[in-house]
């Protein structure tokens, strides 16, 4: 079992009754052991009955840190101060745990490493008081160019009971090695990414055994960058129901740290009972870091990634990755180039699909209460020419509708329609590009926003992608793709000019079920998503 450790800061003596207080919460919210962070404290004149305090009256088993600047921490003072601190709490009636000491300053002097040996050897306690040593390598910058190194002069310490390292990752091929570090471990070991990029090694650590992972109680209150909440860990995450058969899915995009989509297929996984977990997976832009990336997601030895969602900017990257590994394209990714789902089989075989095209036109059949070869009577206005756009056009189209582009830059419109001309081939006047300013005159039974417009954060979030001049009434449908807020101003409007509205969650929802159901083999359980969305 990888325990949850608690980091809890405690920068001078008055604060020990606060953080013991926040050690009880942290306690209450999942935590198995409490890191008390004493850098501040130890900076005091006389620290040690604070520091004292803290270990006795610590709710769980705790690790005693003292970490100087030069590792990341705060501490200021003399190397040979705080270990003597650590020596005494250590000599004390209620010794911590552990206490966790940097290789650097235990290599730093004969004199320092003889007090931290005594401090984990003390004679006067009984075997079952000894507080252990871990042994620990940061890197707030890169992985060190002697990791492996270091690791092995820990390992072979024989004072040492438990390795740590960590280290900024600078992409998530990091976090495969933190795997393979956990994996090939000769003693209990903590190997974990900061950052970022480094959430994967904090959430999968029970996959690869490792000892412990660190989660703050407080989101506002980091003891290292890319530490997750107790409560994220626990609930978002499904920490406790990991292990090493445990299948990893995720959102693969740039940026993606405020998807909702985690929220909606974790629940999902609980809800129906897969062993699954759906971690965000930031990508840079450039093709070759998704190649390289998904590439070794799927190949990292015990890993079992078995899917993703894609989002801006990869989904025509997807359809390119899958083609050059031989895969599976379904026919709408095929048709329009862009793909929002990657399916990797248990032996590796690939798949990608398109589940934003069905979800809109499914969505939009729904709202209009038509059947969906109803709609090649129909004539649908789509506002936006990006990636949304693509997948709406291209559902549309092949679903038999008539479809005017009107896009803010005309020309971008224009080359979305020449891509998917192949799918009116015999009858072009389907398809069609408008002026942004003739929306108004088009007669239209639809009207489907596939901008950012009217987004909270986005680049006009109280505004409607609809002139005041467009005809609404109780036979004209508006859609919108935008889903957070859910009633953005475009859907007021219209419902309060007698539209019928469909939100973005609607489209939201469709696409994210049929993913869950290409991934389990089972219908997505959609109560639990919808609960999962206002969470
Ligand atoms: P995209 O590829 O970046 O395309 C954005 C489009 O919006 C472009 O056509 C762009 O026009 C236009 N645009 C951007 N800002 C504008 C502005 N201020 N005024 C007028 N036009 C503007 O984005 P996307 O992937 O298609 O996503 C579009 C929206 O769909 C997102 O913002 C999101 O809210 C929504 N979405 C919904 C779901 C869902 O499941 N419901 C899923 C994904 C996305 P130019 O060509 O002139 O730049």
């Amino acid at each position: 079992m990888t325990l949850i450790a608690a980091s809890i800061a405690v920068h001078a003596a008055d604060e020990v009754s606060a953080a013991l207080e926040r050690a009880r919460a942290a306690t209450a919210a999942g935590a198995n052991l409490i890191e008390w962070r004493i850098d501040g404290l130890a900076e005091e004149a006389n620290p040690l009955p604070a520091a004292q305090r803290l270990v006795r009256e610590s709710p769980r088993p705790c690790i005693v840190t003292c970490r100087p600047t030069s590792e990341g921490g705060e501490y200021r003072g003399e190397d040979s101060a705080r270990i003597s601190l650590l020596e005494a709490l250590a000599a004390s009636d209620h010794p911590p745990r552990y206490i966790d000491v940097e290789l650097a300053t235990y290599h730093r002097s004969e004199n320092l490493r003889q007090k931290v040996r005594l401090a984990v050897t003390h004679p006067r306690q009984p075997r079952d008081l000894q507080t252990s040593l871990i042994l620990s390598v940061h890197d707030f910058a890169r992985r060190p160019p002697d990791l492996l190194q270091r690791i092995e002069a820990i390992t072979s310490d024989d004072a040492c009971a438990v390795i740590k390292v960590a280290w900024m990752a600078r992409s998530l091929r990091d976090n495969l090695e933190s795997f393979e570090l956990l994996a090939g471990r000769r003693k209990p070991m903590i190997a974990l990414c900061m950052g970022p990029f480094g959430l994967m090694s904090r959430v999968l650590a029970p996959k690869f055994g490792g000892f412990v992972t660190f989660a703050t109680d407080s989101a506002n209150d980091l003891t290292a960058p890319g530490q997750p909440t107790i409560d994220d860990l626990r609930r978002r995450y499904r920490f406790n129901s990991i292990s090493a058969d445990t299948k990893v899915y995720g959102v693969i995009g740039w940026p993606v740290e405020h998807s909702r989509s985690p929220n909606l297929h974790n629940a999902g996984f609980s809800a129906i009972g897969h062993d699954g977990v759906y971690l965000p997976l930031p990508i840079p832009p450039e093709y070759e870091h998704f190649k390289a990336t998904v590439g070794a997601l799927i190949d990292a030895p015990g890993l079992g990634f078995r899917g993703a969602s894609v989002t801006i900017p990869h989904k025509e990257h997807l359809v390119r990755f899958v083609r050059e590994r031989g895969g599976r394209l379904d026919a709408m990714s095929e048709r329009i180039g862009a793909a929002n789902t990657l399916i990797v089989g248990s032996a590796g075989g690939l798949a990608c699909a398109n589940t934003d095209a069905p979800a809109i036109v499914a969505s939009l059949c729904e709202g209009m209460g038509i059947a969906r070869d109803r709609l090649k009577e129909k004539r649908i206005a789509i506002i936006g020419a990006g990636g949304v756009a693509r997948a709406a056009v291209g559902g549309l189209l092949d679903a038999g509708a008539k479809v005017v582009i009107f896009n803010r830059t005309e020309a971008r419109a224009q080359r979305l329609a020449q891509d998917l001309a192949g799918l009116v081939e015999a009858d072009s006047a389907r398809l069609a590009v408008g002026r942004p300013d003739a929306i108004s005159c088009g007669c239209f039974h639809a009207f489907i926003n596939c901008t950012p417009i009217g987004m909270q954060g986005g680049p006009a979030p109280d505004e409607s992608p609809l002139p005041d001049d467009v005809p609404l009434n109780d036979e004209v449908t508006v859609m919108d793709t935008v889903y957070a807020p859910v009633r953005t101003p475009l859907i007021r409007e219209a419902e309060s000019r007698g539209a019928r509205v469909i939100t973005g969650v609607d489209m939201f929802l469709r696409q994210a079920a049929m993913q869950f159901e290409m991934w389990t083999g089972r219908p997505a359980p959609m109560a639990a998503f919808r609960a999962a969305l206002v969470t």
